[in-house]
């Protein structure tokens, strides 16, 4: 879903919730706001691109892949499994999921075993 910003027309009258830009998520096929959900004054739409909802995940795709590596650095296999796995239900990304069963291994657990390992595993 893609979020639009909406700023108001007339500042004075809005209300804190539109008094600075807000962002709301529409689907693409939903009619731009003419006016605040909140206080019905007339808002606008500023930008006529629209930035797509994923980017939000994106950023945390970024700092849970960041803290895989850091536990692969330090040798936390368990952990930078657990953390991939659960992160490429998520992002159904298949990258991380292989990165998840690769870091299994190293943990010492064996792919039969992988199906029933539900639990963290402290190093
Ligand atoms: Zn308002």
């Amino acid at each position: 879903m893609p979020i639009y910003e909406y700023e108001p027309l007339n500042p004075k009258k809005s209300c804190p919730e539109c008094i600075n830009r807000f962002e709301i998520i529409q689907g693409i096929d939903e009619e731009p706001l003419s006016r605040c959900p909140k206080c019905g004054q007339k808002v606008r739409k500023i930008i006529s691109w629209c930035r797509a909802a994923v980017i939000e995940t994106s950023d945390e795709h970024l700092r849970v892949e960041k803290k895989i590596t850091e536990y692969e650095q330090q040798g936390m296999w368990s952990h930078a499994a657990e953390l991939a796995d659960k992160h490429s239900e998520k992002v159904k990304d298949k990258g991380i999921k292989t990165r998840a069963l690769d870091n299994y291994k190293k943990a010492g657990y064996d792919a039969d075993s992988l199906e029933k390992h539900s639990k963290t595993n402290d190093i």
